[in-house]
């Protein structure tokens, strides 16, 4: 298994060889081993098995009955806002929320955050920290966001604006939620990848082994919203963060040791991973 650290092409090769290039994995910057999901169907289904994701599974159901039943072109435009609404929250969720400045003790909002994304950030090869709370979008932010597509859509004198809410959340929104833990799911598992997933790794791995305050999308096309907030990796003029795993903190940092040993049997870190951790 080819466990080659993540390393930026200069420039110059021609986008055949980018591509080609692309690394297929994740990896930290040591010998652990990447969890192996080798093909795209492999990929699919470790995300269609997740928990969460059989709930998201029947929403779309319940959106695909209800633009039957609207039977009307608007509903290609509540689908598309839908889409577009998702890369947004994606990406403020990440950025905002998961990479907001820790507590100084480890509290309950410290211990969420390490289940959610820190322990991510440091151990990205351990799948059970891939999904965080896989729980964030559905039923609180896909409901939030019903309610405010009802009241805008009223506001305009839609004929049914809950129905159109519903559409736009449940076959816009929250598909484009399942392609994005699919494509995190891509960008760490180890396996054959193609064009597409290649590119969504090679983005990804910026994130978390050049800069961690950048490239906070994942989903294929996301970089459209970094650039227009500022955020999209620019490999002339990042600076590599220290301790860019822990994402500032020291890696022996007493909250953090705290909170590996908390989650060490919910989420499998072992003994040999902590130790990796302090260093
Ligand atoms: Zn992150
Ligand atoms: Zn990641």
């Amino acid at each position: 298994m080819d466990t080659t650290s993540f390393t930026l092409r200069p420039r110059g090769l021609s986008f055949y060889l980018l591509v080609r290039n692309m690394p297929t994995m994740i990896t930290r910057d040591d010998n652990s081993t990447a969890y192996p999901l080798e093909t795209t169907w492999d990929r699919m289904k470790h995300v269609a098995a997740l928990p969460p994701q059989k709930i998201l599974l029947s929403t779309v159901v319940i959106g695909m009955l209800t633009a039957i039943w609207l039977a009307s072109p608007f509903v290609i435009l509540a689908i598309l806002i839908g889409i577009g609404l998702q890369y947004i929250i994606e990406y403020c969720v990440h950025r905002f929320l998961y990479h907001m400045t820790p507590p100084d003790q480890v509290n309950d909002l410290f211990k969420w955050l390490y289940k959610s994304h820190w322990g991510h950030h440091d151990f990205p090869n351990n799948p059970n920290l891939w999904g965080g709370n896989g729980l964030l979008f559905v039923p609180i932010i896909s409901a939030i966001f019903i309610l405010i597509g009802w009241a805008l859509m009223a506001l305009f004198g839609s004929a049914h604006p809950l129905a159109y809410a519903v559409v736009g959340v449940y076959l816009g929104a929250i598909p484009t939620y399942i392609t994005y833990e699919w494509a995190h799911v891509t960008a760490h598992a180890a396996g054959k990848k193609n064009w597409l997933e290649r590119y969504i790794t090679k983005e990804h791995a910026k994130h978390h082994f050049q800069d961690y305050n950048s490239n906070y999308h994942v989903n294929a096309g996301g970089i459209v919203v970094d650039r227009a907030f500022g955020t999209a990796f620019d490999r002339e003029t990042y600076s590599r963060p220290d301790h860019i795993r822990t994402m500032g903190l020291a890696p022996d940092d007493a909250r953090l040791v705290q909170l590996r040993e908390m989650y060490a049997s919910e989420c499998n870190i072992t003994e040999l991973d902590r130790q990796k951790a302090l260093s």
